[in-house]
């Protein structure tokens, strides 16, 4: 846990008000602090929306034991520009943009040629993080952000602007292992472990691909709902031991999305030979399994981190095309403890998201 200088929140120009965490506590407050001047390069937005990610949680209280505070959190980024820098040229003022998990990289190492900048060893997080000039980043549980134009994305216009937010998060974290693991073969069928932000989103575009989709959860009471609104093919129960075994090596491919320490033996039991397991959830302990349950069917485990910016747009413009959004509670900002608090224990269907714009009467955008 770091204490980060009360200096560098008045650093800059430009006034911004957020809330942010003090401590690992987690509790979050008002917040005033700055952000730089509209660069070449940059484009800022006025905030209207930003959804709350399981990471947020994990990261205001310190579970993965890398916080920094304050930390403003916040990377399911959409909003209106109000400023572009003199070298912009994809973005006007008014547009609909966002803004994902990543501010800046290197853009020169061989991930970020490759459109991959999540993979940068000089990726600069969107909050939680430090810019290259030394100053801390700080997320979308604020009024306004300044990004460099090569991480600012176009958002659809066609699709509810407070439901895309979380596609900058849940929805890239999903499609992205999809895409690159060549899990969208029509007809095949995917697992889907833990119905929550991300979950949901990877049985929405596991649909959309044509897959036969089985969600495994530990919420009988989301049973209806996945089938009848989410179009899921199966639900199993994880904990039940029956379903499990009647299930054995009936998947071609799992994502697990699970937010707590869980075993991952019976899901990797649940894959077909050759069938492939991707996790994006991130517990905070190490998860263990005998090398026999993938060596057995030639099983492959493995773990992808969001998305590369390009792949974001292409995914955005997927949604867009296939009509698909994120179904989300919209709160306002002094809600966001209590959300916090429900999002602990799984009380969301499926994604809160704030309504920062109304949260704010006076816009600080110019
Ligand atoms: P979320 O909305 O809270 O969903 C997590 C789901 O996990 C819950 O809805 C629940 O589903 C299941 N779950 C919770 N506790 C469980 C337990 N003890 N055992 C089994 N299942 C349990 O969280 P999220 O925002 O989707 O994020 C999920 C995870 O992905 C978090 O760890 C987050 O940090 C991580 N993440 C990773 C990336 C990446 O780049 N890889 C990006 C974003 C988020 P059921 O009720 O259906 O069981
Ligand atoms: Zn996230």
């Amino acid at each position: 846990m770091v204490m980060v200088n009360e200096g560098e929140l008045s650093r800059f120009e430009v006034e911004v008000e957020g809330w942010a965490a003090r401590d690992d506590s987690g509790i979050l407050s008002p917040i005033n602090f700055t952000r730089r001047k509209t660069g070449s390069n940059d484009v800022t937005f006025k905030v209207a929306y930003c959804g709350i990610c399981h990471s947020d949680l994990h990261q205001i209280r310190n579970e993965w034991k890398n916080s920094m505070y304050p930390m403003v959190p916040g990377h399911e980024i959409v909003g209106l520009v109000t400023e572009v820098g003199s070298e912009v040229k994809k973005f006007a003022v008014g547009d609909r943009v966002g803004v994902g998990c990543m501010v800046w990289s290197c853009q020169q190492c061989d991930s970020c040629s490759e459109g991959q900048e999540q993979y940068c060893d000089k990726t600069v997080l969107t909050y939680n993080a430090i810019n290259a000039d030394g100053s801390p980043t700080f997320g979308g549980y604020s009024s306004l952000m300044v990004c460099n134009q090569r991480f600012v994305v176009k958002i659809p216009e066609t699709l509810p602007f407070d439901a895309e937010a979380p596609l900058l998060c849940a929805g890239i974290t999903v499609y992205s292992p999809m895409k690159y693991l060549q899990m969208t073969e029509p007809g095949k069928s995917l697992g889907v472990v833990g119905l929550g932000g991300l979950g949901h989103m990877a049985v929405k575009l596991g649909k959309a691909f044509g897959l036969r989709v089985t969600v495994i959860s530990t919420s009988p009471k989301k049973e209806k709902e996945a089938r009848e609104v989410l179009g899921a093919d199966h639900f199993i129960i994880s904990k039940d031991q029956k379903q499990m075994q009647d299930a054995a090596k009936s998947l071609d491919y799992i994502i697990d999305t699970v937010s707590a320490d869980h075993p991952i033996q019976p899901l990797i039991s649940l894959l077909k030979v050759q069938g492939k397991l991707v996790l994006v959830g991130l517990p905070e302990n190490p998860i263990y399994f005998h090398p026999a349950a993938v060596i057995s069917g030639r099983r492959f485990v493995g773990g992808s981190s969001i998305g590369g910016v390009k792949e974001t747009q292409e995914m955005l413009d997927f949604c867009a095309e296939h009509n698909i959004s994120c179904m989300i509670e919209n709160i306002p900002i002094d809600y966001v403890n209590t959300a916090m608090e429900r999002l602990g224990k799984g009380d969301v269907k499926y994604r809160f998201v704030i309504n920062v714009a109304e949260s704010y009467s006076s816009p600080t955008a110019n």
